[in-house]
């Protein structure tokens, strides 16, 4: 009998405990789907960095951990895992990063806070804002939610970058890589979104020295990861108005404690990582898949790269 831990949260069991078995039976599997099983039974586990399972050691006929969360920061370098660790690669939670970041990059686009904040704004002629087609937007992290952004954005008729350790082509999308491309990008970027996973080699990489690289002015979104940003330096760049405005979602510590700079800074959004999130039905449907994969031997789906860390 194949065994399958759930090891989420107790929320997320209540939502996946017949999703997940759904999905199984749907491609001909039975399995035991369970949130207790003795560990030298298992042979997949749906990890969430949320849940009870953090040492993978005790499992010894594990085939593979199946994350319910895109980003693999707490997992990645757990020495305990020695299988395949696959990450979330979820229609609905692209979808939702998309409108997340299409919805907020018009709010920018639009000046729409003028209005909201200070209804009773000057009454002129020729205030309009400019089209989409005269504004770019660039995105550090073209993976499966950056390019679900970054085709939303063009869609809109924005002017749309991208960047990534690879260089892609993307049709409508300006692509750019390595270091110089970096520079390329945020000099023309009057809107930066920050899509990269947490890594060693992202970690502040939005610091004083790559703020001072982007156009003055301009605004920034970050769903990514918190650490992609050096929050001394973001708040020195909003305060001299280099940078316009920032909306976060995410934090190198969260919940953001209380009393951070980021909750009164004027010119901050704090969001509480709800960008986007895995959406269970279609999330079941690639933890099933992939079991299904891993039983036939196809290969799995997502797997990380553990040595890039993502
Ligand atoms: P992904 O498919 O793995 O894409 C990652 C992208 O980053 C790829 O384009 C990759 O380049 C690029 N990249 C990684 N390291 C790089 C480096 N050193 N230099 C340049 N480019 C680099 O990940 P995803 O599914 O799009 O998710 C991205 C992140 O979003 C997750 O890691 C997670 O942190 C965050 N997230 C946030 C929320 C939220 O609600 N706020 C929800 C889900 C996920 P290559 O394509 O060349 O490999």
């Amino acid at each position: 009998m194949l065994n399958i831990l759930f090891a989420g949260t107790e929320d997320n069991w209540n939502t996946y405990k017949h999703l997940i078995p759904e999905a199984l039976a749907a491609r001909g599997i039975t399995a035991k789907f369970s949130r207790d099983l003795p560990p030298d039974t298992v042979d997949y586990i749906v990890y969430s960095p949320l849940g009870p399972v953090q040492d993978f050691a005790p499992f010894t006929r594990l085939k593979a951990v199946l994350s319910l969360w895109a980003g693999v920061e707490k997992i990645v370098g757990n020495e305990s895992l020695k299988v395949p660790l696959c990450r979330m690669v979820d229609g609905g939670l692209k979808k939702g990063m998309a409108e997340w970041v299409a919805g907020h990059s018009l709010r920018y686009h639009l000046g729409m806070d003028a209005h909201i904040v200070n209804p009773r704004a000057e009454w002129k002629s020729g205030m309009s804002p400019p089209l989409a087609q005269d504004r770019s937007i660039g995105i550090l992290g073209l993976g499966e939610l950056g390019q679900a952004c970054a085709e939303a954005l063009n869609c809109l008729g924005f002017k749309v970058s991208g960047w990534s350790r690879n260089l892609k082509q993307i049709e409508g999308i300006s692509c750019y890589a390595g270091a110089d491309g970096l520079t390329a990008l945020l000099s023309q970027s009057e809107i930066l979104v920050l899509l990269l996973p947490e890594t060693p080699e992202t970690t502040h990489i939005l610091n004083a020295k790559t703020l001072a690289q982007l156009p003055s002015s301009a605004c920034i979104l970050n769903p990514g990861r918190g650490p992609l940003i050096n929050d001394d330096a973001l708040l020195a760049a909003l305060n001299s108005g280099h940078i316009a405005h920032a909306t976060l979602d995410v934090f190198a510590k969260e919940p953001l404690p209380e009393g951070h700079p980021y909750w009164a800074h004027p010119h901050v959004t704090v969001t509480p990582h709800t960008a986007s999130e895995t959406r269970p039905k279609t999330a079941a449907e690639v933890v099933a898949e992939n079991v299904a994969r891993g039983e036939s031997g196809d290969g799995l789906l997502y797997v990380v790269d553990r040595s890039l860390g993502y």
